[in-house]
């Protein structure tokens, strides 16, 4: 019998869950927590953190996991860290379903930089309107440049006040062409800070910067360590060994 964990958080998760649930599949999902309002899965579901490698490797052996599938944010490195590690403690096969990075299109104006802070370093000097789309945790050091006008975008209201002045948007989404373009062209954003997430649901804002020739300060995505990783939910049913489709 295989019993499944899903390190969550992210649209392709909830893809693999349904599709999990469908085939009846034994599973429990893991959110990080950082939502106040996850979405509902279609499976049995736990919320926050394990208590480091050592607390997850606890939780795959009292639990009976057999199968890990990291399925976090590419920007999530420290869960998947600590999932390889627990999964090596514990010899319990793990595999990541992570959607391939971004490129460059025609008529994108790209700056690509490591980390948050050289996305404040590469901001101009000279006030700018800029849309940070990069999650609550890592707005800090943009108060470093307050002659900006921000606009921040949360999937809940911020909880504290915010280190300077900005516009919050509260939306978890989803987010189409014509509605970031509408929002960028009404308050006439004129730079985008974005992380590289990668996949479908979070392109818009990309796509509408390339249309109204907008720069985009792209922070790179962190070193995540080797592991086994696929694209599509189909290769991790097959890996859990269903029949499937793939490609379908
Ligand atoms: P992180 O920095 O890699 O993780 C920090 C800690 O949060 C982990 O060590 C773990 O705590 C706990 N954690 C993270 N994901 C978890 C999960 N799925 N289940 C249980 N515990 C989890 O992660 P993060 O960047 O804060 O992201 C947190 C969650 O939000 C992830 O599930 C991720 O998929 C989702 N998310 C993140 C982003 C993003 O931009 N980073 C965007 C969309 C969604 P312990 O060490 O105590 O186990």
């Amino acid at each position: 019998m295989t019993r499944a964990l899903i390190l969550g958080g992210t649209a392709d998760a909830s893809l693999l869950a349904a599709e999990i649930a469908r085939a009846g599949q034994d599973a429990i999902y893991s959110y990080g927590g950082r939502t106040r309002a996850p979405a509902d899965q279609p499976l049995p579901t736990r919320i926050g953190g394990f208590g480091g490698v050592s607390g997850l490797a606890d939780y795959i052996r009292r639990e009976a996991i057999t199968h890990v599938i990291d399925a976090t944010h590419p920007f999530a490195a420290e869960m998947s860290r600590n999932a390889v590690d627990a999964c090596a403690e514990t010899g319990t096969p793990l595999i990541a379903l992570e959607r391939a990075p971004w490129t460059r299109a025609p008529g994108d104006n790209w700056i690509e930089i490591p980390d948050v802070n050289a996305a404040v370093a590469v901001l101009p000097e000279a006030p700018a309107k800029v849309f940070l789309a990069i999650g609550r945790q890592h707005i800090a050091p943009f108060a470093a440049k307050p002659q900006h006008t921000y606009t921040l975008r949360f999937v809940d209201p911020p909880e504290t006040p915010l280190l300077f002045s900005a516009d919050v948007i509260v939306s978890r989404g989803p987010f189409t062409l014509d509605g970031e373009l509408e929002m960028m062209r009404r308050r006439g954003i004129t730079w985008i800070v974005a992380r590289n997430s990668g996949g479908d649901g979070a392109r818009a804002k990309i796509d509408a910067a390339r249309m109204l020739g907008l720069p985009v300060i792209m922070i790179s995505r962190p070193r995540r360590p080797e592991r086994l990783r696929v694209e599509s939910v189909a290769e991790i049913m097959q890996w859990l060994g269903h029949r499937t489709c793939l490609g379908a």
